[in-house]
């Protein structure tokens, strides 16, 4: 061959390996997707370039599972799929991603813009950007394969930058098959340089925080889910310990500090939340699952609070915050621990020591209950057990989601490691389940046991599949108590149908995994629940375990059952 024609036969590349060498070029190496028109082939060439592409049952535990990843490494979740439809079920993950907080990136193929914009009925046809905008935190559309780079490049940046959320980034059809010169094309990919920077808290913050903090006489830390997202573990734990402040892990901030720490005011929530005067957020909102800082839960003494938050506008939410602490977690604690010196005074021991005398009270009254050996079994003998395999397995990731389910495992399940327990989240979204629990072991590399109500797991049941089809360690127990809260409703009418929230009585998930290749196991002791998790845990293979829960167990809503409205009038 000639010079000349060599340099005829330009080099092109596509749209298709420019989003594999944009996302790769950042380090995003995991999809979770659902494959369809028009991005099958995108997955596959991602997978045949060394990615790792999971491929859901349904989009919404694809997204899910991205949000869930996102929560654990603080780079974004990427979750993949096709148009209209596929799009539509990802929001769901994508709303909640934003709503907790967690960094993740939803890329959904859509249709032509010529044909959507004058509704000329594309095949699923739909303007999703319009649609997406007001669910995530930022959304993108690329229209031309010269802009691959710079479009991943801010979707990524969004996502993680400041309060982290979800992205919408949209891509149209046409957009993968264009072709550029390949070389023009490398140049065009941009890797994002310190994509969350620090955010410094101003000195004069850190010292009115600290001022008001030695003043307190019953203070009090609640750390949230962003002090777990933030990985601020050494400097927490620092915080913690030095000043001698009793603490308060929201859901999951749990295993931040152990939950058996000498200074963990868990089991004596209702004491510290009443009766504190100074109190210490840090990566937590004052919203609904803190009584929005005020009401009864909060008791009459004058409050102050000091919040530490990257995004300014959380502060003042609910209630007056004295002393708002503006930056990332890290930086904020580390100033802070600045002014922790030789002359700072432990609190009041007469406040440590009824939170202590509470907890230990506490403590000991549920103590044997968790013993309980009844078969069926009720929520407590059953978690007691349970309890003990994660006491075993600190390492394991506990995912959660139910009613009362959700309420009694988040409290008697005691968490040793951060960043270990993923539940529902700010919205008590039912259905996170299987989704995350494929994200936690694909993340992490750690097995995974999740307890589920029966209710909740039947939302993203499907994905039992998925999980063998990867044949991943998880371990999933169903608490059947055969429905929504109870099993025990009834139809007030002569009709034929069960009550609204009842399912078919004594029934069996644990088949639903034999038809996967998995091992399924009905349990209704204690005992047998015990050896059969202890035995999956163990193997690290797919395992359903169906355990039998007396169903009157339980009650009306959980926990929250005065959020829902009861009929007054009586007929
Ligand atoms: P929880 O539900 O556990 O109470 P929330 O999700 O309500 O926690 O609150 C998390 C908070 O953490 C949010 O207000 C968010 O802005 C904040 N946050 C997240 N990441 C960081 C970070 N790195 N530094 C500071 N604040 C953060
Ligand atoms: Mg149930």
């Amino acid at each position: 061959m000639t010079d000349a024609n060599e340099n005829e036969q330009e080099n092109l590349t596509d749209g298709f390996n420019l989003v594999i060498d944009a996302l790769k070029l950042n380090d995003i190496n995991t999809i979770y997707n659902v494959p369809g028109i028009p991005i099958t082939d995108l997955g596959r060439m991602m997978q045949a370039s060394g990615m790792r592409v999971l491929s859901f049952r349904h989009e919404q535990n694809a997204g899910y599972a991205a949000a869930t990843a996102g929560f654990l490494t603080k780079k974004p979740g990427v979750c993949m799929t096709v148009s209209a439809p596929g799009f539509l079920n990802g929001l769901t993950a994508l709303a909640h991603a934003t709503t907790n907080c967690f960094p993740m990136i939803m890329i959904s193929g859509s249709s032509e813009r010529e044909i959507v914009d004058l509704q000329q009925g594309d095949y699923e046809e739909m303007d999703q950007l319009a649609i997406a905008k007001p669910l995530c935190k930022a959304a993108y559309r690329i229209l031309n394969v010269e802009d691959i780079g710079i479009g991943i490049a801010r979707a990524i940046r969004a996502a993680v930058s400041g309060r982290p959320g979800g992205v919408y980034l949209d891509m149209p059809a046409k957009l993968l098959p264009q072709v550029m010169n390949d070389k023009e094309g490398g140049k065009s990919l941009v890797k994002v340089i310190d994509a969350a920077p620090k955010q410094i808290p101003s000195q004069e913050s850190i010292e009115r925080a600290c001022e008001i903090l030695r003043s307190a006489e019953k203070p009090l830390i609640i750390i949230g889910k962003g002090a777990a997202y933030s990985q601020s573990d050494v400097e927490i734990k620092e915080l913690i310990e030095k000043t001698g402040i009793p603490y308060l892990p929201m859901s999951m901030a749990k295993g931040i500090l152990p939950d058996v720490h000498p200074q963990s005011a868990s089991a004596a929530r209702s004491l510290v939340l009443k009766e504190a005067d100074v109190v210490l957020v840090i990566g937590a909102r004052i919203n609904w699952l803190l009584s929005h800082g005020k009401g009864k839960t909060w008791g009459e003494n004058d409050k102050k609070f000091i919040q530490i938050d990257i995004d300014p506008k959380e502060i003042d939410s609910n209630v007056p915050i004295a002393a708002p602490v503006i930056g990332d977690i890290q930086s904020c604690i580390n100033a802070i621990l600045e002014k922790i010196d030789h002359t700072w005074v432990q609190p009041p021991a007469e406040w440590t020591n009824s939170i202590r005398e509470k907890v230990e009270t506490n403590i000991a009254r549920m103590a044997p209950r968790l013993e309980n050996q009844n078969n069926p079994m009720d929520f407590h003998g059953a978690l007691g057990v349970l309890r003990d395999v994660i006491k075993e397995r600190p390492e394991a990731i506990l995912v959660n989601e139910g009613a009362n389910t959700l309420d009694f495992t988040r409290s008697i399940i005691d968490m040793y490691q951060p960043r270990k327990r993923i539940d529902v989240g700010t919205w008590g979204v039912m259905g996170i389940g299987m989704g995350s629990a494929i994200a936690a072991t694909v993340e992490t590399g750690n097995p995974v046991l999740a307890i589920e109500g029966d209710s909740a797991f039947g939302f993203s049941a499907m994905e039992i599949e998925t999980i063998c089809r990867y044949n991943l360690p998880v371990c999933v127990v169903v608490f059947n108590n055969g429905g929504i809260y109870r099993g025990i409703d009834v139809n007030p009418t002569e009709g034929e149908d069960v009550a609204t929230t009842v399912f078919v009585k004594d029934s069996r998930y644990d088949k639903l995994i034999e038809a996967f290749g998995g091992l399924g196991v009905n349990v209704s002791s204690p005992t047998e629940l015990k050896s059969a998790v202890d035995e999956a845990m163990n193997s690290g293979s797919p395992t359903l375990i169906n355990a039998a829960i007396d169903s009157s167990a339980g009650t009306e809503s959980g926990r929250i059952g005065n959020l829902n409205p009861q009929r007054q009038m009586k007929k």
